[in-house]
């Protein structure tokens, strides 16, 4: 009787992190460390690589990409409340989610 250590089926969502290899927030420019489209952020004091984007470019990134479920907005708009912008360009969390998903 064979059997295959390795054959244990991977979680659907450690396979697709492992296919996109990156943050799906890189195809946006960085506002904030001013990245370019695909390359990671850095630290602006030191220049370092960072593992993950900054929050403004995963704002950036979901803005761009997905409507708001709360504030129904369409991509590209800002997220409000009480029909002000959120600060700092942010969105709501549910609308982060929303952007996952799609991508
Ligand atoms: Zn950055
Ligand atoms: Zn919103």
């Amino acid at each position: 009787m064979t059997r295959h250590r390795y054959s244990t089926p991977m979680p659907d969502s450690l396979r697709h992190l492992l296919r996109a290899g990156q943050h799906p927030a890189r195809a946006v420019a960085c506002p904030w460390c001013a990245a370019a489209e695909h390359r990671p952020c850095v630290m602006k004091t030191n220049q370092r690589q960072l593992p993950l984007p900054h929050p403004a470019r995963i704002s950036a990134w979901v803005r761009g990409v997905a409507c708001c479920p709360l504030c129904q907005v369409e991509p590209g708009v800002e997220c409000h409340l009480d029909g002000r912008p959120l600060p700092q360009g942010a969105v709501h969390p549910a609308r982060e989610t929303e952007a996952q998903e799609t991508t």
